[in-house]
C-alpha cells in the first residue's frame, strides 16, 4: 500500500483546481488535498474546503483570510488559513507535500510554483505563464532539485506521453524530427476577417472545445495559448522552436504528435477534457480513472487538419519570434499580453488591437540577457508599464 499523496492545488477555484479536485476526490485512498487556494470567488473556496477538508487554505488577504478562517472554525474545521504571496509559498514548499498542481493563471503563479520546484516537489505545470516568462531559470530549477515536472497543458501532456522516458537525452537522441502541436483554432477559426475587430469578450471566451478560464479562453482565440504553448514546448522538450509545427485541429482530439525519423508519428487522443492529463500526470508512472467517457470514434468519425493562418493569427508570429530572440522577450510578450487581454476584457481594447499592443511593447523594449529572478520580474514590470501607457494613448473610452 503506498502512502497517500499530498496535494497542494494552487488556483483551486479555477477551471483546472476544480478539475484537480474532481480526480482526487475519485481516489481517496491515493490523494489527499493538502492546501487549497483561491484568489476571488470565495465563498466557492469555503465550500471546496468543506468538501475536501485541506489543512491549509490561502486567500488574497489578512480580511478575507480571518472571514474564511472564522467560517470553516465554525463548521469545525481545522484548516489553516494563510494569505497573501507568502502564504502561497509556503503551501507549494511545506514539508508534508509531495505534489503541486500550479493551476494559478498568469504572472501570479511564478513565485509559489518556482517555490515547489527549489523544494523538489513533484509539479504538475499548468500554470504556462511561469515557464514561459522564466524558461531557462525554471528548468535549471528543476534540475538542481530533482523535482519531477509533469506537464498538464493538454498538448504537452500529449508529447510527454509520446516522447520515450529518456527524451531528456535530446530529441535528436531519440529520433525524434518534430512536434506537431495541435491547436482548435477557437471560435474565430472561420469569421470572416474584417469582423474580428469587432468581437466580443463573450464570444471570445466561448469555445467550441475546451470549457477554461476567461484569460486562456481569449489567448485560445487570438491563438497566443499556441504561442506561449510554442514557447512552453521549447523548455519543456529542450526543443528548437523550428522543431515545432503547429497543425490546425478543429475536432480537438489529437492533443499534439511527434514525428520520428523512421516516418512513425505517434499521437495521444482523447475527449477534451482536462481530467485526462490531470490524472496522467498525478499518477505517472501509473494509470488511474479520471472520470472521462471512453473516446467513442464512430462518434468523432472525421479528424481534420490545417496550417494556420498566419495573418488571422498575428499573435503566433509574435510568440515564435520571441522564442527565437531568447533572453526576457518571453517575459515581456506574456507581460504584454496579460495586459492586452486583462484591457479586452474590460471592453478597453478591441481584439485586433491586443496583438498591436504587443508588438508595440516588444518593439520598444531592448531584449535583455536573463541571469536571475529579478531580471525576469523587471522585464516584466517594464513591459507592464509600456502596455499600460500605451493603453492610456488608446484604449477605448
Ligand atoms: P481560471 O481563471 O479558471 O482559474 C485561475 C485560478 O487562479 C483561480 O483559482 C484564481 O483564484 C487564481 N488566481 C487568479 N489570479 C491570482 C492571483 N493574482 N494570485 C493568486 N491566485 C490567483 O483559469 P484556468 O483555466 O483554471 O487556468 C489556470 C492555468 O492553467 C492557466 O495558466 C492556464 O493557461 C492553464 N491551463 C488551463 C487549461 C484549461 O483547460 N482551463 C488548459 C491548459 C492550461
Ligand atoms: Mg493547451
Amino acid at each position: 500500500m503506498t502512502q497517500v499523496q499530498q496535494v497542494t492545488v494552487l488556483g483551486a477555484t479555477g477551471s483546472i483546481g476544480r478539475s484537480t479536485l474532481d480526480v482526487l476526490a475519485r481516489h481517496p485512498q491515493r490523494y489527499q488535498a493538502f492546501a487549497l487556494t483561491g484568489f476571488t470567488r470565495l465563498a466557492e473556496l469555503e465550500a471546496l474546503c468543506l468538501q475536501h477538508r485541506p489543512r491549509f487554505a490561502v486567500t488574497p488577504d489578512a480580511d478575507s483570510a480571518r472571514h474564511l478562517q472564522g467560517g470553516l472554525k465554525a463548521a469545525g474545521l481545522d484548516t489553516r488559513v494563510l494569505f497573501g504571496a507568502a502564504g502561497l509559498c509556503e503551501v507549494s514548499a511545506h514539508p508534508q507535500v509531495d505534489t503541486v498542481m500550479a493551476a494559478i493563471v498568469g504572472a501570479a503563479g511564478l513565485a509559489p510554483t518556482l517555490a515547489a520546484v527549489t523544494a523538489g516537489k513533484r509539479i504538475l505545470l499548468a500554470n504556462k505563464e511561469a515557464l514561459v516568462m522564466s524558461g531557462a531559470l525554471f528548468m535549471q530549477a528543476v534540475r538542481n532539485s530533482g523535482s519531477v515536472l509533469l506537464p498538464i497543458d493538454s498538448e504537452h501532456n500529449a508529447i510527454f506521453q509520446c516522447l520515450p522516458l529518456d527524451y531528456a537525452r535530446g530529441l535528436g537522441a531519440v529520433g525524434v524530427r518534430r512536434i506537431l502541436l495541435t491547436a482548435s483554432g477557437g471560435p474565430f477559426r472561420e469569421t470572416p476577417l474584417q469582423e474580428l475587430a469587432q468581437v466580443t469578450p463573450e464570444q471570445a471566451c466561448a469555445h467550441p472545445n475546451w470549457s477554461m478560464g476567461r484569460k486562456i479562453s481569449v489567448d485560445s482565440a487570438s491563438m497566443m495559448n499556441k504561442g506561449l504553448e510554442l514557447i512552453e514546448a521549447c523548455w519543456l522538450f529542450d526543443a528548437r522552436p523550428s522543431q515545432v509545427e503547429v497543425v490546425i485541429h478543429p475536432q480537438s482530439v489529437i492533443h499534439s504528435l511527434v514525428d520520428y525519423v523512421d516516418g512513425s508519428v505517434l499521437a495521444q487522443l482523447g475527449n477534451p477534457d482536462m481530467r485526462t492529463p490531470i490524472a496522467h500526470a498525478l499518477a505517472w508512472p501509473e494509470r488511474v480513472d479520471s472520470g472521462v467517457t471512453a473516446l467513442d470514434l464512430f462518434k468523432v468519425a472525421r479528424l481534420d487538419f490545417q496550417p494556420p493562418d498566419q495573418q488571422r493569427f498575428p499573435c503566433l508570429r509574435l510568440a515564435r519570434q520571441v522564442a527565437e530572440s531568447g533572453g526576457n522577450a518571453a517575459a515581456m510578450l506574456n507581460a504584454a499580453n496579460e495586459v492586452a487581454v486583462a484591457a479586452f476584457l474590460e471592453r478597453r481594447l478591441g481584439f485586433t488591437d491586443i496583438p498591436r499592443l504587443i508588438e508595440e511593447v516588444l518593439n520598444r523594449e531592448p531584449v535583455l540577457p536573463v541571469e536571475n529572478l529579478e531580471d525576469v520580474m523587471a522585464a516584466d514590470r517594464s513591459a507592464r508599464n509600456v502596455a499600460t501607457a500605451w493603453l492610456g494613448r488608446h484604449a477605448q473610452k
